[in-house]
């Protein structure tokens, strides 16, 4: 985790709810978040991350629950009073004022004198890397300048918290990759809390210490990137973050077994989970014409015919149709010492999977 800058303050999420009528759009959330940490709120749309969002901010009142900002309780407390910065999906710029005006705003509602308004805006706009534009209209920047200029209003007066609805959903693929860097970076150097709504998984996955992941309303995990990657606790995490093939397995004596086979596995408590799937990411698998592996208790392997094969640049896809039924994806890098050899459609092959990339996972 980044360091936090000595203003940043944690945030105690603690069994937080939000009815609209009979619907409940967030359902008991409870999380805390470390003072400087960078949380990202990842889920399906409809599964109530703005809504969480909107009541930390305080612009939504929650039906019950606590947000505490450091020891302060905060959920009676109007926005402007909680000191939060806030960036929107579409900038919320005002068209009307120059650069620097739009930054300036948040400064002189909180009764900052001219000069020191001018000094900031100058430093923040540095920070941004739009040195010198304070005077330039709204509509003569690109998106990605527009953005910049809403996160140098969101965080000049120097926030406890800053909270990210969508920030770079505007923009074109390239530009958002760039953004994302960009934005961690500064959350780096400046070292605030953070909390950052998405849908887009590799944006989570980049730019956040952990990733808070909804489903309908409640959280169905939180976990640092590489974690929720590895470890996901149900077939829908799985789904969500990254692709996946899933295989149903059968408890058996001994363990889990797929197609009456004893599977090798790298954690042998995997075996007592309920409704237990067999998850199979693409890149962890090798596909191999039939017979030429051998069998070793390191390996588990299965057996199958190639149904297409699809070049994707760095990697080729392989669909390949188990014996028993299932349908499994495997990527191969594209090297050419390796790819030369690689089976094409209709060639009967062993898919192998390394026993220490074997994940069992809740099958919901
Ligand atoms: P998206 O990624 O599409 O923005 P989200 O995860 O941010 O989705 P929310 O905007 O938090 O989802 O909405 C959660 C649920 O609450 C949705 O089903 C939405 O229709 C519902 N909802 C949100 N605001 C209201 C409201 N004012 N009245 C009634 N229902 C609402």
């Amino acid at each position: 985790m980044s360091r936090s800058a000595p203003s940043a303050l944690p945030v105690f999420i603690s069994s937080l709810s939000k009815h609209y009528g009979a619907f409940c759009a967030v359902d008991t959330v409870s999380v805390d978040i470390a003072a400087g940490e960078f949380l990202t709120l990842l889920g399906p749309s409809g599964s109530g991350k703005t809504t969480l969002l909107m009541m930390l901010a305080g612009f939504a009142r929650p039906s019950s629950g606590s947000v505490r900002l450091g020891d302060q309780e905060v959920v009676h407390l109007p926005p402007h009073k909680r000191n939060i910065g806030m960036v929107f999906q579409n900038y919320a710029l005002f068209p009307h004022m120059s650069v620097g005006e739009n930054i300036a705003y948040p400064l002189k509602l909180r009764g900052v004198g001219r000069m020191e308004c001018g000094e900031r805006v100058g430093k923040v706009l540095d920070l941004v890397q739009l040195g010198g534009y304070q005077d330039r209209r709204i509509t003569q920047l690109s998106g990605g300048q527009r953005q910049r200029i809403a996160l140098a209003r969101a965080i000049v007066f120097e926030p406890r918290i800053l909270l990210m609805d969508e920030p770079l959903s505007a923009l074109d693929k390239q530009l958002r990759e760039t953004m994302q860097i960009e934005i961690r970076r500064l959350h780096d150097r400046l070292g605030m809390t953070t909390i950052s709504v998405t849908h887009d998984q590799r944006e989570a996955l980049t730019m956040s210490d952990r990733v808070a992941v909804f489903s309908r309303g409640r959280l169905a995990q939180v976990a640092a990137p590489k974690d929720l990657y590895e470890r996901p606790v149900s077939r829908f995490i799985a789904d969500f973050i990254g692709e996946s093939s899933f295989l149903p397995v059968q408890k058996v004596s001994g363990g889990l077994a797929y197609g009456g086979q004893l599977l090798h596995l790298a954690d042998a408590a995997d075996a007592d989970l309920p409704e237990p799937m067999l998850m199979l990411r693409p890149e962890r698998l090798d596909v191999v014409y039939a017979g030429q592996a051998a069998r070793d208790e390191n390996t588990n392997m299965f057996n199958g015919t190639v149904r297409s094969v699809v070049f994707q640049g760095e990697s080729l896809l392989f669909e390949v149709g188990l014996d028993q039924g299932d349908v499994v994806q495997v990527r191969q890098s594209n090297r050419s010492q390796c790819t030369e050899n690689l089976p094409s459609k209709g060639e009967r092959v062993d898919l192998l999977l390394n026993r220490f990339d074997t994940r069992i996972v809740r099958g919901e």
